[in-house]
């Protein structure tokens, strides 16, 4: 499973800048391509005109086009990433026979890395070790992060739930109980009596709407 968080400002600081000769942006090994006015992007807030989210978006969407690709998918902990230009992510002038495979829509490198640092480096393995408040999957800010996140919030109001005294009202000195077996049958039944009293909340007004409807019909 993986994490998804939104970056506060003081969160979305480049922990390792630079990874093998490709920039580290927000958490995220990316092309020595990816152009300057897209290398320190903010996430607009929930509160802003739709536009302005929107832009905000688009801004991070087309900077996805410049993040390292994947090889295979990512564990919670370890990301296989190839080489953009052997991908066929960004043309680059080291590999001038790969340039035909480029996506026209990604910026031509211009070459001169070091052997075996940037676009000439094949394969390489990114760890959450290298940034651990960052590490997440889709990559953040994009639209698919964004609709990943859509649903950790109604996660989180489910916890709410959970916690709140109109719920099972959930307490942190309540359990005297070890172990994730024992646990999770605590929070099913927990879960349980939440979904019952959401149940019984519909049904009560159900029944009040249709005795007022009862009495004014009398
Ligand atoms: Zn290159």
């Amino acid at each position: 499973m993986w994490v998804h968080f939104d970056l506060k400002s003081h969160k979305a600081e480049t922990h390792v800048a630079d990874y093998h000769g490709y920039p580290v942006l927000d958490g995220w090994p990316h092309s020595p391509v990816t152009p300057t006015a897209l290398r320190q992007l903010t996430r607009a807030p929930l509160n802003a005109p739709l536009a302005e989210r929107i832009a905000s978006r688009d801004a991070f969407d087309r900077r996805a086009l410049y993040a390292l690709p994947l090889n295979g998918r990512p564990t919670t902990t370890l990301a296989r990433l190839q080489s953009p230009a052997l991908r066929g992510r960004n043309g680059c002038l080291d590999l001038p026979d790969l340039l035909h495979l480029a996506d026209p829509a990604v910026r031509t490198c211009r070459g001169g890395h070091p052997p075996g640092t940037g676009c000439l480096r094949e394969n390489l393995t990114w760890s959450s070790s290298k940034s651990p408040r960052l590490w997440q999957w889709p990559l953040y800010g994009t639209t698919e992060w964004e609709r990943v996140y859509n649903q950790r919030g109604a996660v989180e109001r489910s916890y709410a739930h959970l916690k709140s005294a109109a719920g099972p009202g959930l307490r942190r000195d309540e359990f005297r109980l070890r172990g994730l077996g024992k646990l999770t049958v605590v929070i099913l039944a927990d879960v349980i009596a939440s979904n019952l009293g959401k149940i019984y909340n519909v049904a009560t007004a159900d029944h009040e709407l249709h005795h007022r409807q009862h009495d004014w019909a009398a």
